[in-house]
């Protein structure tokens, strides 16, 4: 057994990194300023996005996004109820209805089958999610939106570093990425809105700061007026120049990261090969880069004769980390109360969501800590 404990994940931050937001700090400018800028140019270029804009979270993107679009009451919002509860919160606090799409048992993505019962005359977003890494159909997702009148957003918060037939994911449309310590880099918290439609891209930096349409640094570098009016109320979501220059120096560590990550995965499919009781997820044939954001499995709770809940246990109890992404967004409490869904409602996202665990998988890991995972596996399967 290990003797010290492996968490599913960890950021990779070097002394550089930490000295770099010690500049920042010493510099005198430690909010929204030249790393700002700096990483939303190096951001843009890397995924091929016409624009960039940084922000506290992805979650703050959403929020933007939805008020952009001018969501609200009377509104529906087709989106999976396999994902993180952000978006959900962020549709029901606009005072518009999710409307949950069912996924493909395999892959934990929406497809044009599964959203195309949701539509009605009220719809006015569609918002799929790349899930751990692999890319979702978005032609043909977009193709069915297109074909609605109902504009698409990406929830790429898992795919930086994925690519499918149209290059980098967010290179065109409108997609949002994170930056929370357990994506595929960090800058603490941050969020990275991308879009190749201008107008949006000048209402999203207008409401990200209070609807000014510039932010601090602008006013000082660009000689605009201190006295900016307000042009629409606006939120406070921009990125601080502390975390900007933590997320430019990951972004150029990102390939290291990902071909490691590639390594790692690639050595859990090959023992996973033989393990009847684990299934990996499908890798969607559109999908041409992995980002490997997570390594899942689904634990064939009838083969293993535990549930998944006692695997997670047994695990931790070996000193192995591991997390649950995700809990299906409908049968949380708030939801299932509010939204009344019964069990059976969306019998992949549910059958996945009683099944699925995320094995430890980040940069840093070495290919002797999988092999420690596979060994606690086996023993408890053994069992
Ligand atoms: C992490 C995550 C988000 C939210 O990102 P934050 O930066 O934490 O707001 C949104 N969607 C998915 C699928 C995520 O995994």
């Amino acid at each position: 057994m290990r003797k010290n404990f492996l968490p599913f994940s960890r950021p990779s931050i070097t002394e550089e990194d930490i000295s770099a937001v010690g500049e920042v700090l010493r510099s005198g400018w430690i909010t929204t300023g030249p790393n700002a800028a700096a990483f939303e140019r190096d951001f843009s270029e890397y995924v091929g996005c016409p624009h960039a804009v940084a922000l506290g979270s992805a979650s703050a993107g959403m929020h933007l996004i939805l008020k952009a679009l001018n969501i609200g009451p009377g509104d529906e919002v087709i989106t999976p109820s396999m994902t993180w509860v952000s978006t959900v919160n962020l549709i029901v606090l606009a005072g518009a209805v999710p409307v949950f799409a069912d996924i493909h048992r395999d892959t934990l993505m929406v497809t044009p089958e599964t959203i195309a019962p949701c539509f009605s005359p009220r719809t006015r977003a569609v918002i799929p999610v790349h899930f751990a890494g692999a890319s979702a159909d978005i032609t043909a997702l977009k193709g069915l939106a297109d074909q609605k009148g109902v504009p698409l957003v990406e929830d790429a918060a898992h795919a930086l570093g994925t690519h499918h037939g149209g290059g980098h994911v967010g290179a065109t449309g409108t997609s949002i990425f994170s930056f929370h310590p357990i994506k595929n880099i960090t800058t603490g918290e941050g969020g990275m809105f991308c879009t190749d439609d201008d107008e949006m891209a000048e209402r999203i930096g207008r409401l990200k700061f209070h609807g000014l349409g510039v932010d601090a640094y602008d006013r000082q570098t660009q000689g605009r007026s201190p006295q900016a009016q307000v042009l629409e109320p606006g939120y406070k979501y921009n990125m601080t120049d502390m975390a900007a220059v933590l997320g430019l120096r990951q972004l150029h560590r990102l390939n290291q990261f990902n071909r490691k990550r590639n390594q790692l995965a690639a050595r859990y499919l090959e023992w996973l090969a033989n393990m009847d009781e684990l299934l990996p997820l499908a890798i969607p044939e559109n999908t041409t880069q992995h980002a490997w954001h997570l390594f899942m499995v689904r634990l064939d709770t009838d083969r293993a004769g535990i549930s998944r809940d006692e695997f997670m246990e047994g695990l931790k109890a070996r000193n192995i980390g591991t997390g649950l992404h995700f809990r299906a967004v409908h049968l949380q409490k708030y939801y299932r109360e509010s939204m009344g869904m019964e069990k059976g409602a969306l019998p992949h996202t549910e059958w996945n969501s009683d099944r699925i665990c995320s094995l430890p998988l980040f940069p840093d890991m070495t290919f002797e800590d999988v092999d420690s995972v596979v060994e606690a596996v086996k023993e408890i399967l053994s069992h």
